[in-house]
């Protein structure tokens, strides 16, 4: 009982910033003698401080509690096939320290698990924080994740099957590990940190280099039966369209990711089009790539903005069957797409939505760009840890 009180009042304090006893007692329902004495605790502990008074209209100035972010600190990563990012980050998200490198997939899982458990453990050293005062390592993986077991199911991008990365992560590290999808992990960043926040029921949609969505309800993920929920991207939509990565053809992709952006352009451009793109259409990089497309859209560019009109009202209609499916308060389309596309791309796709959605008057949807950009993977791969070691009970 205690322990649950415990967390009860250290969720408060680590959810509203900056709380008084009679805020905790109000949204507890604690005894005042219960949260001077959990306070007591969680001060000795190191996990609260004490901010100096708050405003009173009358009487004594109450005292300010603050959850202290620096009391632990996870390592949060993002290992993609080009490269992976690893930082240390304290409870609030603050970044200490940030390093990334190629990830040399064509080494395979042995090797990349390896070296990044070196790179991790030299980190931890460089910033001179014991490892003790590690709560975890949170990974967001781009591939399709057994979040439960920690381990990749299948990555299209790495050529991998069936690796237990958790375990070999914590082999190697010695510190406990939780992995998810580098969409899941985008969204939680968002829904916790981002345009989501406050917000009870959001999807977050990611418009990157493929497509996939994230539903969030009351702070859960639905991942489906198979781990595979949210494969928006290779919903038919274009009879008789382009071939897909995926091998079949008029998906969502092959019309609105970045990949089938950028390929469109070229395509056009190799067949003598006019267009005035910059030459980073030839970028290896899918999001400079993207993002010269966009700038030649926003100059007035024919080519460009033919192909942008037709990702936006594509991407509209995904949203709108997205609506009409699972009624959330907000939809958040991340990644380097709606990064680099910005307003332009936000107004064909509300334009698109609103064509396509079952009208209704009792009904306000928040569609939304969102505010986290790429640090979005690291702030959700920290709160994966940061969620398991704020449940009961605590273990820190
Ligand atoms: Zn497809």
């Amino acid at each position: 009982m205690r322990e649950m009180n415990t967390r009860l009042l250290l969720n408060v304090i680590r959810d509203d910033g900056l709380v008084s006893h009679s805020d905790i007692r109000q949204k507890t329902q604690l005894s005042a003698g219960a949260v001077t004495s959990i306070v007591r605790e969680l001060k000795d502990r190191n996990l609260i401080k004490e901010v100096g008074p708050g405003i009173s209209s009358k009487g004594r100035k109450p005292t300010l509690l603050q959850f202290n972010s620096e009391a632990r600190y996870v390592i949060s990563a993002g290992i993609f096939a080009d490269e992976t990012r690893i930082a240390v980050m304290d409870l609030g998200s603050n970044v200490k320290k940030q390093i990334k490198f190629r990830t040399e997939v064509e080494k395979g899982p042995d090797a990349v698990f390896a070296n990044f458990a070196q790179q991790t453990l030299q980190l931890i050293k460089d910033v001179r924080i014991p490892k003790e005062k590690f709560l975890g390592v949170g990974i967001g993986f781009e591939g399709v994740i057994d979040s439960k077991s920690g381990s990749l199911v299948l990555s299209s991008q790495f050529g991998w099957r069936n690796v237990p990365i958790k375990e070999k992560i914590e082999a190697g590290l010695g510190i406990s590990t939780f992995v998810d999808s580098e969409g899941a992990v985008t969204a939680l960043g968002e829904y916790r940190n981002g345009a989501g926040r406050g917000h009870d029921d959001v999807v977050v949609m990611l418009v990157d280099a493929g497509i996939g969505g994230v539903d969030i309800f009351q702070g859960r993920i639905r991942k489906g039966s198979h781990h595979m929920a949210g494969e928006v991207g290779h919903t038919r939509m274009v009879p008789d369209g382009e071939t897909c990565r995926c091998g079949r053809t008029g998906c969502l992709e092959t019309v609105a990711a970045g990949w089938a952006i950028v390929q469109r352009v070229r395509e056009a451009i190799n067949r003598g089009e006019n267009s005035r793109i910059s030459d980073e259409i030839h970028s290896p990089s899918t999001r400079r790539a993207v993002g010269a497309v966009f700038q030649a859209g926003r100059e007035g560019d024919e080519l460009a903005t033919a192909v942008i009109r037709q990702a936006g009202e594509y991407l509209g209609k995904a949203v709108a069957a997205i609506i009409n499916y699972a009624d959330p308060e907000i939809i958040i389309l991340s990644g380097c797409v709606a990064d680099e596309g910005q307003e332009m791309l936000m107004g064909i796709i509300r334009k698109s939505v609103a064509e396509n959605v079952l009208d209704s008057e009792i009904r306000t949807i928040h569609i939304e760009q969102g505010t986290l950009g790429r640090s979005a993977v690291l702030i959700g791969a920290a709160s994966l840890v940061c969620e398991e070691a704020f449940k009961l009970p605590i273990s820190f």
